[in-house]
């Protein structure tokens, strides 16, 4: 059962039928699903939820899908810790870790693309597409070679070979443009209106964004039912973020928690934070960058939800900063010396952040607050080559061994 009233206007408020589409024809602003909250609120309590499977589509109500999806059924559901090592380094005693690199294709993206996918079989599509900075791309093949669609994904031609590799392994088209990520979005915003596909983050993107609800909603429920007091969120376009909060105040709407306060406050490479530079100058306009750095993932010039964004943090008493190359790679290491989790450079960025804001104490030591670490370092491995230290080489006997140890620092 679907509690969808269909699209709206995020600008002007024009209303729009359930379709495969994603601007205003009246303003080109970008279209967002509409809710039935009371008859949610009516139907649905916590009980219904935790009886429910663990995974995205516990949370079906509020997701635009006719039913339970068809993909996405192991999505979802990803560990929560409470951060010890880390917060005592950092001086914040309720830090929570929500480690979404052990998804299915080891990135957050597994979320949307459930959605997606789940709404592209409900519109009839036979071929999934995207446009990616690459952890989209395994996703969209991983799940279209699972649910038997044809896949036609875009990366720019520049990524890390690893998330290449993640991509072609499971047998789609691969197309890597000569441009940066605003040059592959731009062309498939054209091909998305020519080719009769489900462009997941073009044409499908009002049904696609809503997935990543599911981190506000899971966080929310893992901390037993109530939201947290403050979230750094990595941003590319700035749509994950914006979906966080809104996932949490849906839950306070549909009155599966009390009222929402969290501040919200988003992480961006320097080499590429116009959202970031926005909400440093106090400016109201987003200005296009052209990216340059090692975090790929986060690397989006002209960010889609970037005014959303500006506005989710502000008006949530929440920040934004920005984090070096080489303060990246640091985040990545500290991450994993005090709590085991291998991040990708997007994680590095959220977590040298999150260290900023704590040491300008914009973050206080006793909020509660949630890092979402949202990628796998397996596939941004090369960026530690040359950082860590080497292995020591030895004989295979004690005498060698002994002799190491003497000579490696504990
Ligand atoms: C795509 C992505 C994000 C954030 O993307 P938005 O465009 O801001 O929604 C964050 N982390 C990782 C690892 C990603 O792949
Ligand atoms: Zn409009």
């Amino acid at each position: 059962m679907s509690y969808i009233h269909g699209l709206r206007c995020r600008e002007c408020g024009a209303t729009y039928a359930e379709d495969p589409i994603y601007i205003c024809e009246d303003c080109f602003g970008p279209l967002e699903v509409v809710y039935d909250y009371e008859a949610i609120a009516r139907d649905i309590g916590r009980r219904h939820i935790m009886d429910s499977p663990l995974n995205i589509w516990r949370y079906q109500p509020l997701l635009p899908a006719q039913h339970n999806g068809t993909v996405g059924s192991d999505v979802g559901f990803t560990p929560l810790f409470h951060a010890q090592n880390l917060g005592r380094e950092l001086g914040l005693e309720r830090l929570y870790v929500k480690n979404d690199c052990v998804t299915p294709s080891y990135s957050f993206k597994d979320r949307v693309v459930s959605v997606a996918v789940t709404k592209a079989l409900e519109f009839g599509f036979d071929t999934i597409a995207c446009a990616s900075t690459g952890n989209l791309a395994n996703s969209v093949a991983a799940q279209a070679a699972r649910a038997g669609l044809r896949a036609v994904v875009f990366v720019p031609a520049d990524l890390e070979e690893a998330k290449i590799v993640a991509s072609s392994v499971y047998g789609p088209t691969v197309l890597a443009v000569d441009g940066n990520y605003d040059d592959v979005n731009r062309l498939c915003s054209i091909l998305a209106d020519q080719k009769g596909w489900a462009f997941v983050n073009v044409n499908m993107r009002p049904y696609y964004s809503e997935g990543a609800k599911t981190l506000g909603f899971e966080v929310a429920e893992q901390l037993g039912w109530c939201a947290p007091d403050h979230i750094v969120v990595p941003m590319a376009s700035g749509s994950l973020l914006v979906k966080i909060k809104k996932g949490l105040d849906e839950l306070a709407r549909v009155g599966l928690i009390d009222g929402v306060q969290t501040r919200v406050s988003g992480a961006q490479p320097a080499g590429c934070s116009p959202i970031a530079s926005a909400f440093a100058s106090d400016a109201k306009q987003v200005q296009p960058v052209v990216p340059d750095t090692v975090a790929k993932s986060l690397a989006i010039g002209v960010p889609a939800d970037g005014p959303y964004a500006l506005r989710t943090i502000r008006g949530s008493q929440g920040a934004a900063d920005a984090a070096t190359d080489d303060e990246i790679i640091e985040g990545i290491q500290l991450l994993a010396e005090t709590e085991g989790v291998l991040a990708e450079t997007a994680g590095g960025v959220t977590v040298a952040v999150l260290k900023k804001l704590a040491e300008r104490g914009t973050i206080r030591p006793d909020e509660l607050t949630v890092v979402y670490v949202t990628g796998n370092g397996l596939k941004t491995q090369v960026v530690l080559n040359g950082r860590l230290r080497a292995p020591h080489q030895v004989k295979p006997t004690i005498t060698a061994v002994e002799s190491a140890l003497t000579h490696t620092p504990a």
